[in-house]
């Protein structure tokens, strides 16, 4: 059997420091229709072994942002700017040649469906050893041995006759164990998760969260989880940053953000999750509308059409990410969540029935079910 330690690199007492230090990070796509500003100032620092749970719903921009950190939007019409250094090396402007050189061993990254990231007609082992190969310096067999590990290592049975299967002859679950083998192959340091469970049934998505948990744990890695759902990140991240229209909107710690969310689209998320208290059929409460146009958003607090809360100052003035009281807590609200402001505000929309509130108050969806 072969040694993995061969290509696992320790990566003890290096906790605390940062690896990954983004600032003001842009990245605009130009299309016919103008410029779409999919990541617009995107500010965050992740230090090695921890856990950074990305949020939004699609569209928010969060897919854009891990790409962009990776280097991986190289089309032409991609125009990235700001900042980010990862392990002290300034990332943006590095050629994507450049940028091979970082991928598998420094950064992986696990996508969202794992039918597309294989190849239908090559065999699993080879995808697997390829990568392997390419990265070091062993045999065909010694690669082989490395694939079977990987798969022991990512909980398939029978690796040693799975590792001839194609990927047709695997579960989704499987495909997807297979494509984060790939993914820790070279013992990148950080792992990037872009919704590794959206193609699977509830069950597997579990497991496939729980065993990432457990990689991450294992081999000291930091892992950045992208992800539309609140739930997913509440006990598997050490921080969250909620995203919206390209930009963070909330940031906090996991456990502060559960305790006080500040901002409305991160309580509309919240809401839109089921919770396990809740009797079986209770409705969930979406949050009311679409995502802006990312080439012409709305002028002042881009989740002002959809927010139960906006006031006039809301249509009229971007809110800026600001410090909440508890540590590392930031938001960027004119009119926070549990302010006495937001009671005040709440109300007045209500009064005046905008549908936004009506839904967040649950009068809409009442409605709806004396109408059915
Ligand atoms: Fe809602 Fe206004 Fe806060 Fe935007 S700034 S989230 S519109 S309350």
């Amino acid at each position: 059997m072969t040694d993995m330690s061969t290509t696992t690199r320790d990566h003890a007492g290096e906790a605390g420091q940062a690896l990954l230090v983004v600032e003001d990070l842009k990245t605009h796509f130009e299309v016919p229709a103008g410029m779409v500003k999919a990541v617009d100032g995107v500010s965050f620092t992740l230090e090695k072994g921890k856990t950074l749970g990305v949020v939004g719903e699609s569209g928010s921009g969060k897919t854009v942002l891990s790409r962009s950190v990776m280097g991986l939007n190289v089309a032409p019409n991609t125009h990235t700017t700001g900042s980010v250094i990862y392990d002290g090396e300034q990332m943006v402007g590095k050629t994507p040649k450049k940028m091979k050189e970082y991928w598998g061993e420094e950064m992986a990254m696990v996508f969202q469906d794992p039918m597309t990231s294989l190849n239908p007609v090559v065999k699993i082992g080879r995808q697997l050893t390829e990568h392997v190969r390419q990265h070091h310096n062993v045999s065909k067999s010694e690669a082989r041995d490395i694939g079977i590990e990987l798969l022991r290592s990512v909980r398939i049975p029978e690796p040693e006759s799975r590792i001839d299967n194609y990927p047709h002859e695997m579960s989704g679950g499987m495909r997807q164990r297979v494509c984060i083998a790939i993914a820790l192959a070279c013992s990148p340091k950080v792992l990037f998760a872009d919704e590794p469970t959206t193609a699977l049934d509830v069950t597997v998505q579990h497991q496939i969260l729980n065993l990432l948990a457990t990689q991450q744990r294992e081999r000291h890695m930091t892992m950045i989880l992208v992800t539309h759902d609140l739930g997913v990140v509440a006990g598997r991240s050490d921080e969250i940053a909620v995203m919206y229209a390209g930009r963070i909107v909330e940031k906090a710690p996991t456990a502060t953000l559960f305790a006080g969310m500040r901002h409305p689209y991160t309580q509309g998320l919240l809401n839109s999750i089921p919770k396990t208290d809740q009797p079986s059929h209770t409705r969930l409460s979406a949050i009311v509308g679409r995502p802006p146009d990312l080439i012409n958003p709305p002028a002042g607090c881009k989740f002002a059409p959809r927010c139960p809360y906006a006031q006039e100052r809301c249509h009229e003035e971007e809110p800026q990410l600001v410090n909440a009281v508890a540590v590392g807590h930031q938001f960027a609200c004119h009119i926070p969540v549990g302010s006495p402001e937001s009671d005040a505000a709440f109300q007045r929309n209500l009064e005046a029935g905008r549908p936004q509130t009506l839904a967040a108050a649950g009068r809409l969806l009442a409605t709806e079910e004396l109408v059915d």
